[in-house]
């Protein structure tokens, strides 16, 4: 693992500059800024079932940072106070592997949000957590679901023997439960090289038709993320001596018509201890919104005056059609490459 202190010197001898990139399509000495602040994403914790290769979290087993109750309730004290926020958007590690995950998912909706559950499926596999399923339908939570590919090799090369035919488990009990029908269930596919991911529209049609005709299993929308050259990913690239090609081809296919949709002037991330960050990819850095960095400070006036802090990174949210935790961004027409 790389350290964030690390991974923010090695992003910052590139010799590629994020900000000067984006400069000429901001207003006039402005930086990035937020537009709203629609969704609060937490970070519950780095425990995972799993440990995948190219991991922005680090997650595995052996982690042991957990949101702690006290600190879901600062959190949730915020989601009260705060109209503007719609959605909790629950991530980890596996999230449903903190003791709280079940009260934090009935506070939120509650409390009338709406509520996301990044889910790796397998966990829903795991002994102690074959309830999972059917208190998430029973709440209505909309499940995201990570499955690099719709066929066995491919996804157990990149996660870990047996991960497909568990993930294909899963997806065909939520169905079951009505996911994929009446209650939403989309799939997240990032690409496992150096390349960006085809077109979204085109690789949804593929994973509907090939998990329909194989295995009978109903999803909603498929959503493509690139990867950022972070932690598990970043390590692969330098050990294969491709950073500077990776970084060089995410540059190239800069695409200014994805600023506008950016997640980070959206939303805000909370770590597993309550610090604020931009996004969950600058948690992973360690640059936490500045001033004011914790939950327990929190004011709408401060987070919606901050400056996002980007760096090189952030070419990964800006190339092609776009990356974020919902997908492209934009349509492949607005793509200048
Ligand atoms: S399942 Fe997700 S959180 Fe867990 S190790 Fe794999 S990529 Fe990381
Ligand atoms: S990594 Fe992406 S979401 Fe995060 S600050 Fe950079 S552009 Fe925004």
């Amino acid at each position: 693992m790389i350290s964030s202190h690390d991974q923010l010197a090695i992003l910052a001898a590139l010799p590629h500059s994020f900000e000067e990139t984006i400069r000429p399509h901001l207003p006039a000495a402005s930086a990035l800024a937020p537009c709203a602040l629609s969704t609060l994403q937490l970070n519950i914790g780095k425990r995972c079932n799993q440990s995948c290769r190219h991991c922005h979290v680090g997650a595995s087993p052996l982690r042991t940072e957990t949101m702690s109750r006290e600190i879901m309730d600062d959190c949730l004290q915020v989601i009260a106070a705060t109209d503007e926020i719609k959605t909790v958007d629950i991530t980890g590690g596996a999230p449903e592997m903190n003791d709280n995950f079940s009260y934090l998912v009935q506070a939120c909706k509650n409390l009338g949000k709406h509520v996301i559950d990044r889910c790796n499926l397998t966990i829903l596999e795991e002994p102690g957590y074959g309830h999972l399923g059917a208190f998430l339908a029973e709440q209505g939570v909309e499940i995201m679901a990570s499955l690099p590919y719709f066929r066995k090799s491919y996804t157990d090369r990149q996660r870990g023997a047996g991960v497909f035919e568990k993930s294909i488990r899963a997806l065909q009990k939520l169905n079951r439960l009505g996911y994929g029908t009446e209650l939403p269930l989309n799939l997240i596919y990032n690409p496992s090289g150096i390349y960006l991911s085809s077109s979204q529209a085109l690789l949804e049609s593929e994973f509907r038709n090939n998990l329909k005709e194989a295995y009978g299993i109903d999803f909603n929308h498929l959503y493509c993320i690139n990867n950022l050259p972070l932690d598990g990913f970043l390590q692969a690239l330098l050990k294969l001596d491709k950073l500077t090609p990776y970084m060089d081809m995410l540059k190239t296919a800069f695409n200014p018509c994805t600023l506008d949709g950016l997640m980070c002037r959206y939303q805000l991330s909370v770590s597993y201890d309550g610090y604020l960050y931009d996004c969950d990819f600058n948690q992973m850095l360690d640059l936490k919104i500045m001033p004011a960095p914790h939950i327990r400070e929190f004011s709408l006036d401060r987070i919606m005056s901050r400056k996002i802090r980007t760096m090189n990174h952030c070419f990964g949210c800006t190339a092609g059609s776009g990356s974020s935790c919902g997908g492209e961004l934009v349509l492949k027409k607005g793509v200048l490459t």
